[in-house]
């Protein structure tokens, strides 16, 4: 079956056997004895040996061989049996003929089976390439999923995380912190936020305290422009974006090649901008900036609920008519600030300001132009006093002042200037000029009162004293 399977096999054995029996059949041929009967079996069987050959010629050489070989096997016979006297030996190589219309059937089914497998090898190689190109979609398609899952699952993370704080401070640079972690490529990130006062940009978080950055503290060109455009903003290469003009474009190479930056919306207003550039060129894809997109949208979210959390908290501690610091806010801020004093060795001290007649005022001029002196009093006070001072509603019209590091005297004379400033501020109630005074008990740390009850109680019971010495001025002893 080998020599079925191996063409050169076939005939190279075909060619062997053929130089075989040739050599053996002249062999015989020369001693041969024509009439002598073993001598006649042994020639027949010599030539028809040459069937294999031929047979394996047509297998090995395909039709030339096998129609060569047949003929020239014949022809050999032919000489043969004409040296030997041409005494009927050809007549058995007539067999000859049968076996090379074997081979040649022989030839045929096998092309036709080759033609057969090469049609279905193709066949099957293109099914091999289709299945192997589904795979390789398959596997993209995977590959795309699972991307996907895991930044959803990090955005997730990232959202979860930006519910769990509620300063701005902590907020900002939780952000900061994100985009590095999310986006995963070096650079510098930075967030501005609009301050609504002045309508510009101040940084508020950065991922670097580098020179350059304090530089852009109220943002570059490139924040303006996202500003500006209110749509996110990708710079390949700064050096070759030509929406910028090329002055400023050299003075940020200094400083970084590319850059991908997004606007913080909050209820249709932009309320920052995200920002992350680097000193490599084609740092960034769109893809990252689609990134930053997502968290400059959660990251909005957030920011406007640290801004919300902050006005909730100041809205808890102000009074909602003057302005100023509500007696619970006070009272702690003196009890904190009492144990400071006696940590640091210094003094402080409480005034308790009370209007002098004010009823008189509220029954002239009624109950809401009462409220107005209250708040143009609020605001008096505080225009006058340190910003680090505390100011807070007592009771109705009494205001309390906590003045830190201030003992009796400083305090005394402070007191006494608030007094002067609100006699001499005009007023116009009802088109008609009034005239304001008010009475102040003064109570000094450490030396009237060592706990924030006492340091009332003192100072309630000097402006009682400053009542009843006929109002308008100060008492501190
Ligand atoms: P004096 O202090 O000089 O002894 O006389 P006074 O008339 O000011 O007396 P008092 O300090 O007891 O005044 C309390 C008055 O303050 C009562 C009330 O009419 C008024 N008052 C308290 N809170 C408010 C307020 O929120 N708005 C207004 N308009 N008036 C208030
Ligand atoms: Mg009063
Ligand atoms: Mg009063």
């Amino acid at each position: 079956m080998i020599f079925f399977r191996s063409r050169p096999i076939a005939g190279a054995v075909s060619l062997i056997l053929f130089a075989a029996f040739f050599y053996l059949s002249s062999a015989i041929s020369f001693k041969v004895n024509s009439q002598e009967p073993s001598h006649q079996t042994l020639m027949v069987t010599a030539i028809s040996a040459f069937n294999a050959p031929i047979l394996l010629a047509w297998v090995g050489f395909g039709v030339v061989g096998g129609v060569s070989m047949t003929l020239i096997s014949f022809l050999l016979v032919l000489l043969l049996d004409f040296r030997m006297g041409f005494c009927g030996y050809h007549i058995f190589a007539a067999p000859f003929f049968l076996t090379a219309f074997l081979g040649y059937l022989f030839c045929r089914e096998k092309h036709r089976l080759d033609q057969l497998y090469v049609l279905k090898s193709e066949k099957l190689d293109e099914e091999i390439n289709i299945l192997l190109e589904e795979i390789k979609q398959r596997n993209k398609t995977i590959k795309s999923f699972e991307e996907k899952l895991a930044r959803y699952s990090m955005l997730k993370e990232v959202a979860e995380s930006f519910s769990t704080v509620l300063s701005l401070e902590d907020i900002g640079s939780l952000i900061i912190k994100k985009v590095l972690s999310t986006i995963g490529k070096a650079g510098r990130v930075l967030l501005f936020l609009v301050d609504m006062e002045r309508q510009e940009l101040m940084l508020s978080s950065s991922s670097t305290q580098d020179e350059a950055v304090i530089k852009t503290k109220k943002g570059d060109i490139f924040d303006l422009w996202v500003l500006r455009h209110r749509k996110s903003l990708i710079i390949e290469d700064v050096a070759r974006d030509f929406r910028f003009p090329v002055s400023e474009a050299d003075a940020a190479r200094t400083t970084f090649r590319s850059l991908i930056a997004t606007p913080l919306v909050s209820e249709n207003k932009i309320i920052g901008i995200l920002r992350m550039d680097s000193p490599m060129e084609l740092a960034y894809t769109q893809d990252d900036l689609r990134l930053l997109d997502i968290i400059a949208n959660l990251g909005a979210v957030a920011v406007e609920n640290a801004y919300l959390y902050a006005r909730t908290q100041e809205l808890a501690i102000r009074d909602s008519l003057t302005g100023l610091k509500v007696r619970r806010f006070f009272m702690e801020s003196l009890h904190r600030e009492i144990k400071r004093a006696s940590r640091k060795r210094e003094k402080l001290s409480l005034l308790m300001l009370d209007i002098d007649h004010f009823k008189e005022y509220n029954d002239k001029f009624g109950h809401t132009a009462g409220d107005l002196i209250l708040k143009h009093l609020a605001k008096s006070i505080s225009a006058y006093v340190h910003e680090d001072d505390v100011v807070g509603r007592y009771g109705g019209e009494e205001i309390a002042i906590l003045l830190y590091g201030r003992g009796r005297e400083e305090a005394a004379a402070e007191a006494d200037k608030i007094r002067a400033l609100i006699k001499e501020k005009p007023l116009t109630l009802r088109r008609e000029e009034a005239s304001l005074t008010v009475s102040i008990g003064v109570s000094t740390y450490p030396d009237d009162a060592l706990s924030e009850e006492e340091m009332i109680r003192v100072a309630d019971m000097r402006l009682y004293k400053a009542k009843s010495q006929g109002r308008d001025q100060v008492c501190s002893n």
